[in-house]
């Protein structure tokens, strides 16, 4: 009898992964899908904390994401970005750019037991059943290896696997959305910059196109032969920002089986974002953190309390989890739901749309996909699935970094 019962529940875990697996049927509660999903978030700017002498290794009061928060959001696969502040310049932003990829590696070392680098093709899926958070070093703005092609080589050596080639500035070899926006240069990639883009794809370094203008887009697009990523941008039809995707740059992420990752952040997807309103978000931010405080087991109160401010913002037409959600499904529509990601931006931006306050948050917005008439398949997908394939298919052989 005991030995039976023994089996019983041996077997049962199996029985309910294979049930997962071919998705017949659908898992129980949006907590449910989310544990069970791979969670892989684009962009995350913790590490500019870390540099200036913050933490990201304890949960902390202080912004969006740690190492515990990470866990609790259920994040999977983080990508951290490598972004140099623009004061440093030449070989002051160099030397800090190999700072941080360094300081990441020495948190990553500190913690082994629950992070490590991802490195090769095959690496998140390995750190992932170790229960382990894998983690990308992704750098955001190309301008630190001041045009040399040996620092790409030098940036790969040193584990950099997705490369986003500007921030808000243009390089001689590439030029930034702001700045072609704005009509300020003329656009493009450079020689130079198509032969960077050649040797990423021959390294097997993603590619990350979110701040780069149009015309580097195309150029981009052109040149690679690999799947490409927006880390973090959201859809322009629906908010003519020029961080956004229009939909022919949706079609052509896809077309190529690359992945667009919608951010969350603000500005970019809700327009008309006033002092007043700002204002009215930030004291949405203090109430979800009371709620927080306040049901740390986040169970059916909590949600009954969400629910209840989430209405309120709603009423005042701010800027909430509805959003990200809108741009979500525009991408879907366009793109196809194997070529949308999330790609949040945290700890890179002030204010959070209401409902979506830090990493913690996450399980909240796998169920706000589950309500707006996406199938648990595409959720998955969106969640992470579609960004695996994209790493898989890229980063096939790596090096120990
Ligand atoms: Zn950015």
């Amino acid at each position: 009898m005991f030995r039976s019962h023994r089996i019983i529940h041996s077997i049962l875990p199996v029985v309910a992964g294979l049930v997962l697996l071919v998705g017949t049927v659908p898992a129980q509660d949006f907590r449910d899908l989310h544990r069970t999903a791979l969670v892989v978030d684009g962009h995350n700017d913790v590490l500019g904390r870390v540099m200036s002498g913050g933490d990201m290794e304890s949960w902390g009061s202080v912004g969006h994401s740690d190492l515990p928060r990470f866990r609790a959001g259920g994040i999977d696969v983080q990508l951290f970005s490598i972004w140099v502040p623009s004061k440093r310049k030449g070989n002051e932003a160099w030397q800090y750019a190999l700072d941080e990829i360094d300081s990441l590696k020495a948190i990553a070392a500190r913690n082994a037991s629950v992070m490590g680098i991802a490195l090769r093709g095959g690496d998140i899926e390995r750190l992932v059943a170790d229960r382990k958070l894998a983690s990308v070093i992704a750098l955001e703005g190309g301008r630190c290896i001041d045009g040399r092609r040996d620092r790409i080589i030098e940036l790969y050596r040193r584990g950099l696997r997705c490369f986003g080639l500007t921030w808000n500035f243009s390089s001689d070899w590439a030029t930034c959305s702001q700045d072609e926006r704005a009509g300020k240069v003329r656009g493009g990639l450079s020689k130079k910059g198509k032969s960077f883009v050649r040797l990423l794809d021959s390294l097997g370094v993603l590619i990350d196109v979110s701040h780069l203008g149009a015309r580097s887009f195309a150029d981009v697009i052109a040149t690679t032969r690999s799947p490409i990523i927006a880390s973090h941008s959201g859809c322009a039809a629906l908010r003519d920002h020029h961080r956004n995707l229009t939909d022919t740059q949706l079609r052509a992420i896809a077309a190529g089986g690359g992945v667009a990752m919608m951010t969350y952040v603000p500005s970019f997807i809700f327009a008309g974002l006033d002092k007043k309103k700002q204002d009215r978000m930030r004291a949405y931010e203090r109430q979800a953190a009371e709620l927080r405080k306040n049901h740390p087991d986040r169970g059916a109160a909590y949600l009954k309390a969400y629910d209840n401010m989430l209405a309120s913002a709603r009423k005042e037409r701010l800027c909430t989890i509805d959003d990200v959600v809108r741009h979500v499904l525009h991408a879907v529509n366009v793109a196809g739901a194997a070529h949308v990601g999330l790609g949040s931006d945290f700890d890179g931006i002030g204010l959070t749309p209401v409902g979506l306050h830090d990493v913690t948050d996450l399980p909240l917005l796998t169920r706000a996909l589950r309500n707006s008439g996406l199938t648990d398949e595409q959720i998955r997908g969106i969640l992470g699935g579609n960004f695996l394939r994209v790493w898989n298919t890229v980063v096939k052989h790596g090096s120990d970094g």
